[in-house]
């Protein structure tokens, strides 16, 4: 009996989902499955995006309505339009061979009009993002007074993104429901409170974090020579300031060199080891809590479970073998709905652990350049300027100082004082990254292209490893997706305002959940990086460059302010 079957599936579905590929049911499908098709009443599913959990409660679903009844009888809520679309494109999939079965979606950023006038046709499950859903119950465009089932897709995802009310919303406008499945990736206590409040004894099913990864985390690498890893890594911290990290070291010997050599130069950093008694791995991890460091170099085992709010950065120092190790470390970063940055320092014989890591995880990794001496003077610069200008003086005794300090400087220019403060402040780090050396390896042509020819072959869905493409456009990398709130059009308009240029020179759009790919004629790419890399959106710093090519990073526009690490 194929896998699926076993589960109690029935043969349209079973055969639809082999027609995809799947051997195997995953771990939720195994666990969810059977129960939901058994008609219990209430269910708590907990697994991460990417572990198979929309066909978990998709197949049920398509085998629990009815196909004769066109009126909504399954409501699936989830939190963003391009989830929504992608549930849809599944159930699709899966109901291939089940063609009487009709689902539509239900989003924001859309003609709610031709949404009507498709539910108007009858339809079997709606998929809805909760603010167009509430839209359309409040103009009684869509009667859910005979949804049998109602699913919460990232219920925690949901309540991140403010949708608390909007969802005790909906779910008392389906008060005729038989079920409610909630799906999430953790349980806080704001998830745990719509169990409580709407659920009724819910089977609780948990699976681990297979075959996954955080999708807010920026996965990035940096590849360099063996021995110039610490330079990397000191470059990579310079290049950040403001970073609230923490570096993953494979051993405690490591973890205490590399320490002990940062706190030399001056860094703020402790190590968190097993060599460490409880007491002294406490005090550490309430500096570090508390910002008093906001760099902490740390073993596997040590930072294990490490679950600290606002991580911006995490380094691996050194590449992990294992995707498990690889997602906990990356997984301390971009908690509780943020985004981070996950950052791999490797050497060139190492890319072959990113591929891997791509195909395991699903998800892209991005090579970037290392940052050059100038780079890293130029980001710290702006950095301390922003810091100078927003300083607080309101609380010190400043005014009686004034008369004295006016006389002093009378003879003295404002970009003269400029100057000598910057001079006070930078002159030891400009002196120090005057000869920088380049970090990066370079590879010849023949490895450039296999790398390129590799990650094209790990990341199937899109082709972003071209330096340039070949038909008179360069193609940009930018750190900003559907993630912060762009849409295609949206996102159109920004970068064009953002660089002044006009819609012609633009390509092909690839607009993803956390960043995306623009092309943009030849001529015009230089200025659109200028206008926008190192600015800021919605506080989130924008890094746009050459899709994998040298980053040329201006530093004109620096808005963010950030605490110095030093
Ligand atoms: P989801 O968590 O539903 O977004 O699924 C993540 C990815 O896993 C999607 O690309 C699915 O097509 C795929 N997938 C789901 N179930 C299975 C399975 N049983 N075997 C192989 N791939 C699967």
């Amino acid at each position: 009996m194929n896998a699926f079957e076993s589960l109690g599936l029935q043969e349209n579905l079973v055969k639809a989902v082999s027609d995809l590929g799947f051997e195997n049911p995953t771990p939720i499908q195994l666990k969810a499955i059977p129960v939901l098709l058994s008609g219990t009443k209430d269910f708590v599913g907990l697994a991460q995006t990417g572990t198979g959990k929309t066909a978990a409660f998709g197949l049920p679903l398509l085998q629990l309505v009815e196909p004769e009844n066109r009126y909504p009888q399954a409501l699936i809520v989830c939190p963003t339009r391009e989830l929504c679309l992608q549930i849809c494109n599944d159930l699709v999939e899966f109901k291939k061979y089940a063609r009487n079965i009709q689902a539509e979606p239900v989003y924001g950023g859309a003609s709610i009009v031709m949404q009507m006038r498709a539910l108007k046709k009858g339809v079997h499950i709606v998929v809805a993002t909760p603010g167009r859903l509430i839209d359309m119950i409040e103009r009684k465009a869509i009667d859910l007074q005979k949804v049998k089932y109602v699913v919460l897709d990232e219920a925690d995802e949901m309540l991140n993104m403010g949708f608390r009310d909007d969802i005790d919303f909906v779910l008392k406008n389906t008060l005729n429901r038989e079920s409610i499945w909630l799906f999430s990736a953790t349980m806080p206590p704001t998830v745990r409170a719509i169990a409580q409040n709407y659920m009724d004894h819910p089977k609780e099913v948990t699976v681990g974090q297979k075959n996954t990864a955080n999708v807010n985390i920026d996965h990035q690498y940096f590849i360099t020579q063996a021995h110039a890893k610490f330079e990397t890594l000191k470059r990579l911290i310079d290049f950040n300031p403001g970073m609230y990290g923490i570096i993953f070291t494979r051993t405690k010997v490591d973890a205490q060199d590399i320490t002990e050599k940062l706190v030399k130069e001056g860094y703020t950093i402790e190590a968190l080891h097993g060599d460490l008694t409880q007491q002294q791995r406490d005090r550490v991890m309430q500096r570090f809590r508390e910002k008093s460091i906001e760099l902490l170099i740390a073993t596997d085992v040590a930072a294990r479970g490490i679950d600290v709010e606002g991580i911006t950065h995490v380094i691996n120092y050194e590449l992990p073998d294992d995707m498990e190790v690889y997602t906990h470390r990356s997984g301390r970063t971009a908690r509780a709905g943020k985004s981070g940055i996950c950052i791999s320092i490797c050497h060139s014989r190492e890319t072959y652990k990113i591929r891997q890591l791509e195909k395991m995880l699903n998800v892209s990794f991005h090579r970037l350049d290392i940052p050059g001496g100038k780079e890293v003077c130029r980001r710290q610069f702006f950095h301390f300027m922003d810091k100078l200008k927003s300083a607080e003086f309101s609380h010190g005794d400043y005014e009686t100082y004034l008369p004295d300090l006016e006389e002093k400087f009378a003879d003295v220019s404002k970009e003269e004082v400029l100057k000598r403060i910057a001079a006070l402040e930078f002159n030891h780090l400009l002196k120090y990254y005057e000869n920088a050396d380049d970090l990066n390896v370079r590879f010849d042509r023949r490895e450039h292209r296999h790398d390129q020819g590799s990650q094209r072959d790990a990341s199937r869905r899109a082709d972003h490893s071209s330096f340039r493409s070949d038909n008179g456009y360069s193609k940009l990398f930018i750190n900003l997706g559907t993630k912060d709130g762009f849409y295609k059009a949206s996102f159109l308009q920004f970068i064009l305002d953002e660089s002044n240029l006009k819609k012609e020179v633009l390509g092909k759009i690839d607009l993803r959940e956390m960043n995306s790919w623009v092309e943009v004629d030849r001529s015009a790419a230089q200025k659109m990086i200028k206008s926008l890399d190192g600015t800021t959106h919605n506080g989130r710093q924008i890094r746009m460059n050459e899709a994998d090519g040298p980053s040329k990073r201006p530093y004109e526009k620096r808005k963010k302010t950030y605490s110095s690490n030093r």
